[in-house]
């Protein structure tokens, strides 16, 4: 479970995150939505250990992990994927998947997976896992097709996949659904849920399109101002007036 207290985050006189509290429960998916600059890609941020917060804390199962560094959180399950998705796109999919070593930990395991080229590919103790991925996320149709060429949501897939080659068990997908056709989309949400039901990962996940969040979170959180504005299931959000004034009534 993931703590956030009283978290602020200002960037000079701007303060993206202004006394932020919320729970991310173990085993839920979470869904963080919110009009632009609301502060959630800064709040991802600040939780993932890419800015430190002004003030505030965050706690994972009772442990204040405030301003641990990425690789840091990464060693512990905790990792976050960005909007554009960051695949390699000169390797196949199975080799994006094999360049990122399980069972590892640390800075060596941050950089595979930010920076695979400076970690030498131990080949066959990835490949077995490898292919259970590629099993799991069904996308043997495109295991060798060099990733440079997949879709926007194929990567999101791949993106996916490479969560599951460590084993991550929270994860922080930001606008994972963004851009993706309405087929793809469905086989994310059908990853996500799965993952999560039969791999008992945790999701946190900043989206903007409430079908896909109505589908798949529970819990919603929304945030307006730097702050939490509501919380509660996907039909109660969607029937919150605060809500619906300062975020769905204006798209
Ligand atoms: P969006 O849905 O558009 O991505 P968001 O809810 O993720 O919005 P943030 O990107 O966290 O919002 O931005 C919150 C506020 O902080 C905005 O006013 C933004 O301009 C500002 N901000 C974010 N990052 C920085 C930064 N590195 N330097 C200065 N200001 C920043």
């Amino acid at each position: 479970m993931i703590v956030v207290e009283n978290l602020h985050k200002n960037f000079g006189g701007i303060r993206a995150v202004d006394n932020a509290s919320l729970t991310i429960r173990t085993g839920s998916i979470t869904g963080l939505i919110g009009p632009n600059g609301a502060g959630k890609t800064t709040l991802f941020n600040v939780i993932a250990g890419h800015y430190r917060p002004t003030s505030g804390r965050v706690l994972l199962d009772g442990k204040d992990i405030t301003g641990l560094s990425p690789h840091e959180l990464f060693a512990q399950g905790v990792l976050r994927t960005f909007q554009i998705a960051h695949e390699f796109s000169t390797l196949t999919v199975r080799e994006n998947l094999m360049m990122v070593p399980p069972h590892q930990s640390g800075e060596t395991l941050f950089k595979a997976w930010t920076q695979p080229g400076l970690v030498r590919r131990e080949e066959e103790k990835n490949r077995a896992k490898a292919e259970e991925v590629i099993e799991f996320l069904e996308i043997s149709h495109v295991a060798d097709e060099l990733a440079g060429n997949l879709s926007g949501g194929q990567k999101k897939l791949l993106e996916l996949g490479r969560t599951m080659m460590v084993d991550a068990k929270i994860v922080f997908l930001d606008e994972v659904g963004a851009g993706v056709n309405r087929t793809l989309l469905g086989t994310i949400g059908d990853a996500i849920l799965r993952l999560n039901r039969e791999r008992g990962y945790t999701f946190c996940m900043i989206e903007h399109d409430m079908d896909f969040i109505s589908r798949l979170c529970d819990p919603v959180i929304c945030m307006a101002e730097g702050t939490v504005l509501a919380e509660g299931t996907a039909e109660d959000i969607k029937k919150n007036e605060e809500v619906i004034e300062a975020y769905l009534g204006t798209g």
